[in-house]
């Protein structure tokens, strides 16, 4: 945690009660904050329970947004290594963040800004700026009060901006402070002991377990940590994420914040979480498996696909199938390793050989990308459906100017500078040297102008889209005429029409690549195109749909969260999603 924490938390207090006292006389809305705290160790699903705690109350009717507080002094988590920290998450913005920011634009259906992620290196930044600047009026600038005061109104600040589609400014706050990672052993009574010393009662502990509370446990916990029973939420473990919002609700949460918070709606969120409900009944439900080969490098760390997961997640449950992830590490695809390591080999092309489709992730660096263009070369040879996305599909390019072009020495200048063919080559916005803040990141549009690709088809015969990006590199666009002669087509570009985004190939069922990261702005109920593709074309229900004009779940509009859904839509969508397992 921030080494200042027990003033931060403490100011936050104190000015909950300022905020209250004034707000007496005037009838400005005050903003509700929630702070997520942790207790014993770290890694049990703090962020999860922060973002259903936020969909609880957003499907009260409330605006809801959030604020991750992170302990250390990088800037941003643009520069981690997806080994250690798991996957950077991207925003519209292209601020490079916590996954965790992740989770809470997918629980709350919401789209947040860099500074919702605040790191003690932003902190400080802020504050030496204003040093320099002379804002501090020669005063010595010190931990407190300047520090915690910059974190007190970054926070105060960041709240009010508006994270829903209807631009309206947030009612409810959810803040989550991380602590530096380690292992704690001390359990629940001694940091509810540490939280009141500095100053602060908690309102509710909520308790991870692997099966349901015992009522005993909950009334010694209650004792001790001198709350009421009901104070004391157990969350165990369950077969789904979308679980465990229905399980906060069944144990009372949303009647104790609308009272402790003075909450205003009338709202009965049972049943306006039914989708929830709906959707984790689903998940429970599916029997049929469609498995995807997820061919990477930072395989031994699922955190590090975290969104791609989701994503396929997402896009499984719309078509009722079970998602089985193949993890493959793509080194392991390498002809080397026939000799080094060939139980290693074998099982990787085993599992490559029986997947239902194949993804290729982002990535960067050498490391593994031959492995992955061998895969790329067998989904395209064998016709298996196909996903590339940003490094997947740069690489699809060298794959097809390799073995169709007859290009045998192409390849990205990012792992070759001195090719014969450069296929994909380094942006003008790349500045080598710098690696922080250097890519080209963050919401573009990308047109499709070609009415008949497939992908235009699955994002609803939109005519641009608007997706994230993170990258360096991009496909030649002076090669672009060698590769469409043969069928391997460029059916997206930015608004210059210069940079390709999206490839797709002719007579394959689904060989589709993505310049931009897609898994970022899917939702639970609002797949993301490429990804249901994928899933579709893997689960042999692509045709169908496409004839069916792209229709699956019109109700799945997870924005609509006021519960004016009607129940006959509900029906008629479930129907359908039936019928595309049937008929498959
Ligand atoms: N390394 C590639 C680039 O920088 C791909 C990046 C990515 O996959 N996010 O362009």
């Amino acid at each position: 945690m921030l080494p200042v924490s027990g003033r931060i938390l403490r100011n936050f207090q104190r000015l909950r009660l300022t905020r209250c006292s004034r707000a007496q006389g005037e009838t400005k809305r005050q903003m509700k904050y929630i702070l997520v705290t942790g207790g014993v160790i770290s890694g049990i699903g703090k962020g999860i329970i922060a973002s259903s705690i936020g969909t609880i109350l957003k499907s009260c009717g409330l605006h809801v947004t959030s604020i991750k507080i992170d302990p250390y002094i990088n800037i941003d988590a643009g520069t981690f290594s997806p080994y250690e920290h798991g996957e950077v998450f991207v925003l519209d913005d292209g601020g490079e963040v916590d996954l965790d920011l992740g989770n809470y634009e997918r629980f709350l259906d919401i789209r947040l800004t860099r500074d919702n992620n605040i790191t003690t290196g932003k902190i400080y930044q802020s504050v030496i700026n204003k040093e320099r600047k002379g804002d501090y009026l020669g005063k010595t600038v010190q931990v407190v009060p300047h520090i915690t005061d910059a974190i007190q109104e970054w926070v105060v600040r960041q709240a009010l901006i508006p994270v829903d589609s209807d631009g309206v400014e947030p009612e409810v706050c959810v803040i989550e402070p991380s602590t530096t990672g380690e292992q704690k052993t001390k359990p629940t009574q001694n940091s509810v002991r540490e939280l009141r010393g500095l100053g602060l009662s908690p309102d509710l502990i909520v308790c991870r377990c692997t099966t349901p509370m015992e009522k005993s446990v909950k009334e010694k916990i209650s004792m001790f940590c001198h709350v009421e029973p009901e104070q004391v939420i157990c969350v165990y473990d369950v077969c789904s994420l979308y679980r465990v919002p229905l399980l906060l609700e069944a144990e009372g949460v949303v009647g104790y914040f609308k009272e402790r918070l003075n909450l205003q709606f009338e709202a009965n969120s049972r049943r306006l979480l039914n989708k929830w409900k709906e959707m984790a009944d689903r998940y429970d439900r599916t029997l049929e498996t469609c498995s995807i080969a997820l061919v990477g490098k930072y395989t031994k760390l699922s955190d590090s696909y975290a969104s791609v997961i989701k994503a396929l997640e997402h896009a499984a449950l719309a078509i009722n199938q079970k998602l089985e992830v193949k993890y493959i590490d793509s080194a392991d695809l390498e002809p080397c390793r026939q000799l080094d390591e060939p139980v290693k080999y074998h099982e990787a092309w085993q599992n490559l050989c029986s997947a239902n489709g194949v993804l290729v992730p982002g990535g960067f660096g050498f490391r593994g990308t031959e492995g992955k263009i061998l895969a790329i070369a067998w989904a395209r040879r064998q016709k298996k459906p196909f996903l590339g996305v940003c490094l997947g599909m740069q690489l699809a390019v060298v794959e097809f100017a390799r073995n169709a072009l007859n290009w045998s020495d192409a390849n990205s200048t990012e792992f070759n500078p001195n090719t014969k063919y450069p296929v994909v080559i380094d942006m003008p916005e790349h500045n080598p040297g710098e690696m922080g803040g250097t890519m080209r990141l963050g919401k573009r549009k990308t047109i499709l102008k070609e009415k008949n690709s497939v992908l235009r088809r699955l994002y609803k015969d939109c005519d641009y889209i608007e997706e994230r990006h993170r990258h360096r590199y991009e496909v030649n666009p002076e090669m672009r005429s060698n590769f469409e002669e043969k069928g391997f087509r460029f059916v997206g570009q930015d608004v210059e029409g210069e940079r390709m985004e999206i490839i797709e190939l002719d007579e394959h069922p689904y060989f589709v690549g993505v310049q931009y990261h897609p898994e970022f702005t899917s939702r639970p109920m609002k797949p993301s195109p490429p990804y249901l593709g994928l899933m579709l074309a893997a689960s042999g229900k692509l045709q169908r749909y496409l004839e069916k004009g792209c229709r699956l779940s019109p109700r799945d509009t997870y924005s609509d969260q006021s519960g004016s859904s009607s129940p006959d839509s509900e029906i008629v969508d479930l129907k359908l999603s039936a019928i595309l397992t049937q008929e498959s």
